[in-house]
């Protein structure tokens, strides 16, 4: 006799008597039932032998003092009362390999839901099933405008996964019927084998852990309670993300299990082209035509910025080609709310067809600042080394 024992069968039952009842009353219940079902008295019954042998180990423990009140003890410490305990509140072990294979995914299918299944028969697996599951991570796409990339946005994303079946509110249970309890495990979805001196906990098979049991499974999705299906979210994307960029949104995955946390969401954008301003990273670029004149002798030049007015650019005398200039705060904003630079950079057109009095301006210049001198010592260089 154990403990499990103490917590498994209810002594006061058997004997029909109260869990008040005096010594006498119990002395005297026993004998009653002790005559009925004396194996004497029942040749050949074995349900009446098997009723005797209960009697007997009842009164053997509320018969005596001490036992008695180790066995109320014991049942109202761990709340008996006839309910099975699972795990190992009884002195048994419980074994969950669901847990040591990384049984989070027990549920989905994943290489330690399998084994769990493999080995559920035995070791009680699946019974992980019972606990908060947090939902998956989910990962997907989101094409952004160049200006929303810098604004930040709201998207609407569409996600599919799975979730609970929406036909039957994911009780498997055909709609208009419900589940009920299973009455093998009372709803625990545990049940105990004694192996040898271990008491192991393993799911009960009538109704493979669940607790519940469905007579009419939903046509959807065949009893599981599971389906695909597909949801629309709003995400807000950040302000300055850039093309390629992957960003995380806390909780907006797929949504928990049983009270479990829900998983993150990552949206891998891409962001479209725009046709003047280009970026890197938190700067934005743009390259602005200046005329040769311009170039040389210096000029004040409106450059454009992105959503907002033009603004005024000093350009010095005797900028070349290509030179970038930097326009402070007129970039992307930055998660600490800071901003980017505007890069310009100056594309210098050189005049074609010039004619009339360009042409004779042109002609004096190439009089008056001949660019001979450079290229003759250029050519004096390359061929000295
Ligand atoms: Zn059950
Ligand atoms: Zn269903």
């Amino acid at each position: 006799m154990s403990t499990k024992d103490f917590l498994e069968k209810d002594y006061y039952k058997v004997l029909g008597v109260s869990k008040t009842a005096s010594a006498d009353e119990i002395k005297k219940s026993y004998r009653k039932l002790a005559r009925k079902y004396h194996p004497d008295a029942n040749k050949g019954d074995p349900a009446a032998e098997e009723r005797f042998k209960e009697i007997s180990e009842a009164y053997n423990v509320l018969s005596d003092e001490k036992r008695r009140k180790e066995y109320d003890d014991a049942r109202s410490l761990f709340g008996g009362g006839g309910v099975r305990m699972p795990g190992s509140a009884g002195g048994g072990y419980n074994f969950d390999l669901g847990d040591l294979f990384g049984g989070g995914s027990s549920g989905g299918g994943g290489a330690g839901g399998r084994l769990g299944d493999l080995l559920g028969g035995v070791f009680g697996g699946r019974s992980t099933q019972q606990r908060p599951r947090r939902g998956a991570d989910i990962e997907t796409e989101a094409s952004l405008s160049f200006a929303d990339a810098i604004n930040g946005a709201t998207v609407p994303l569409q996600l599919a996964g799975e979730g609970p079946c929406k036909a039957c509110m994911g009780t498997g249970a055909k709609a208009g019927t419900v589940p009920r309890v299973c009455p093998a495990c009372e709803g625990s979805g545990q049940a105990s084998r004694n192996l040898g001196s271990f008491a192991f906990s393993e799911p009960c098979k009538t109704c493979r852990g669940r607790g519940m049991v469905v007579d009419d499974p939903c046509p959807v999705c065949s009893g599981s309670g599971r389906a695909m299906s597909t949801r629309t979210i709003q995400a807000r994307i950040p302000a300055g993300v850039a093309d390629g960029q992957r960003i995380k949104l806390k909780g907006k995955g797929a949504p928990g299990e049983r009270g479990g946390p829900p998983g993150d969401l990552y949206v891998r954008v891409h962001v479209a082209s725009h046709p003047v301003f280009g970026r890197s990273g938190h700067n934005l670029t743009v390259t602005v035509p200046i005329t040769l004149p311009e170039a040389a002798l210096g000029a004040e030049i409106k450059v454009p910025t992105h959503g907002g007015m033009p603004v005024s650019l000093r350009i010095p005398p005797g900028t070349p080609n290509g030179r970038t200039f930097r326009v402070r705060g007129k970039g992307v904003r930055r998660p600490d709310s800071t901003y980017g630079d505007l890069l310009v950079t100056v594309d210098v057109r050189v005049p074609r067809d010039v004619n009339g009095q360009a042409r004779e301006a042109l002609e004096t210049l190439r009089k008056l600042a001949p660019g001979d001198d450079e290229r003759d010592d250029l050519l004096r260089r390359a061929k000295a080394s």
